[in-house]
């Protein structure tokens, strides 16, 4: 495509919007303006195609979908059947999933369905069967009160927050951990990694109905091969949640042992992170599944987003070239040079290093917390997010880490030299921050003194980093 077209495009869009409300297109053309300048380094962020850009801003938008392809609850379908079954058939194709459901509107949104599906599919209850079976005039308050109550309570296994794993899987700040009663497994103390021993001793211990695997900040890969064997060994069902990672499995980065696919009951996603898509989730699973995943509306979803759906078969397509398999690769050579570069200078990383798109610095090497850190790296346009590191003295809000992830700057075309030059400016800005005191000269978790003229050399040095690599080259705004 045309440099021309593209820019066309955008330009005229945000023509259009301006004449009715020029706040709005100002925003966007500065959050473009934002986006370009800024070293972004968050694990869960990426740059979608101009491509999936623009097949999210039509009038597919305008479409009420409930139902599944060629069985909906609405006239009129045809073409979002058209982009919903091409957005699966490249979801199948892509993972070598028997079943792809990608009406989900976020990763939160895929759990949802995937946790009802397989309640509705394991726990035994009689009136759960025959509400199923559309026998649903012959229950009785009896029986919808036994329904709540057996499907209420149920044992989840999952990564602990701390650990990496991700807040849907069973914590109490979400929806999950109120359903659920849940157990974490966490990482081994000495090493950073998931112990597969402890796993499989909470297993046998807790006999949880869902093992979860899958994280938001754990930076090595997983065996699930291994994972579903303990599954297998106190009858739960396998689910993996792969919406940080689903990139680098579309890439064949992580194959056999390391691809959740052929090894889980039930894959969830997010399609916006590593995986370059637009903001939205999807759900695979075999024939066992196939049913109770595609009730996911209107058990937990409303009307689809056939915007979004027909932007997902677009950057599917986009997953299945062969050169998106270079990607992958050079995603997790950017997280091994950039924990390289951090390691040689003397960081402090949880687990020693990296086998995936993510770095996780322990900043209480420089006497940081990570909400210090973040704010410091910020202020030296570099942009990260802070995260809990295992057992981390600090708690979930000022942390003791910084997350740093790859995606988004090899997108860019960022390589392993610019990795390292990265790994200078952030030890540069870390190592010269001291933390702050509180109005009472107490120490403070939050403040931190940084020196200006530190912060205004390292945000000139990032924003040449990125000059040579400019993001949307072909999108020029005038
Ligand atoms: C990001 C993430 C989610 C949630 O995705 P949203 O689209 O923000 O709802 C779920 N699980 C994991 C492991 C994630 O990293």
């Amino acid at each position: 495509m045309s440099r021309n077209a593209e820019s066309t495009a955008f330009r005229s869009a945000l023509e259009v919007v301006r004449g009715v409300e020029p706040r709005v297109a100002d925003a966007i053309a500065a959050e473009l303006a934002d986006q370009r300048e800024s070293l972004k380094l968050i694990a869960s962020e990426n740059y979608a195609s101009p491509a999936t850009l623009l097949a999210m801003g039509n009038w597919f938008s305008d479409k009420y979908a409930e139902g599944t392809v060629g069985r909906r609850f609405y006239a009129g379908c045809q073409n979002v059947d058209t982009v919903e079954a091409l957005a699966a058939e490249h979801a199948r194709e892509l993972f070598g999933a028997s079943h792809a459901y990608v009406q989900p509107h976020s990763g939160i949104d895929a759990n949802l369905v995937a946790f009802w599906a397989i309640l509705a599919d394991r726990v035994e209850s009689p009136a759960l069967r025959k509400a199923q079976a559309r026998q649903v005039n012959d229950l009785t308050e009896a029986d919808w009160f036994a329904l709540r109550r057996e499907l209420g309570n149920q044992r989840m296994l999952g990564m602990s927050l701390d650990a990496g794993g991700h807040l849907t899987h069973g914590f109490r700040p979400n929806i999950s951990g109120k359903m659920f009663d849940q157990r974490s497994y966490g990482t081994d103390p000495a090493t950073g990694r998931i112990d597969y021993d402890r796993v499989a001793e909470a297993a046998r211990e807790f006999k949880p109905l869902i093992l979860v695997a899958g994280y938001s900040a754990y930076p090595r890969k997983v065996n699930f091969r291994i994972m579903r064997e303990i599954a297998d060994s106190v009858g739960a069902t396998f689910m993996v949640d792969m919406a940080h990672f689903a990139g680098l499995v579309a890439g064949k980065v992580f194959t056999g042992d390391f691809d959740p696919v052929p090894h889980a009951h039930i894959v969830t996603t997010t399609t916006h992170k590593s995986l370059r898509g637009p903001r939205g989730g999807m759900v695979l699973c075999g024939p066992e599944l196939a049913d109770q995943v595609d009730r996911g509306c209107p058990m937990v979803l409303g009307g689809p987003l056939p915007h979004v759906m027909a932007a997902k078969a677009v950057a599917l397509a986009e997953a299945r070239r062969p050169d998106f398999a270079g990607y992958a690769q050079r995603i997790v050579d950017n997280a091994q040079a950039l924990a390289d570069g951090l390691l040689r200078r003397g960081a402090t990383l949880v687990t020693g290093g990296t086998d995936n798109h993510l770095v996780l610095i322990d900043v209480s090497g420089y006497g940081l917390t990570g909400r210090q850190a973040e704010q410091a790296l910020l202020d030296s346009g570099i942009v990260t997010n802070r995260n809990s590191v295992p057992q981390d003295p600090n708690g979930a809000w000022y942390t003791s880490g910084i997350r740093i992830g790859t995606p988004a700057l090899t997108t860019r075309g960022l390589g392993a030299a610019e990795m390292d030059a990265t790994a200078e400016l952030i030890h540069t800005v870390l190592s010269q921050t001291t933390p702050g005191t509180g109005p009472d000269g107490a120490p403070s978790k939050a403040k931190y003194v940084l020196d200006p003229a530190v912060a205004e050399s390292v945000g000139k040095q990032a924003a040449d980093l990125l000059t040579p690599f400019p993001l949307y080259p072909s999108v020029d705004l005038g």
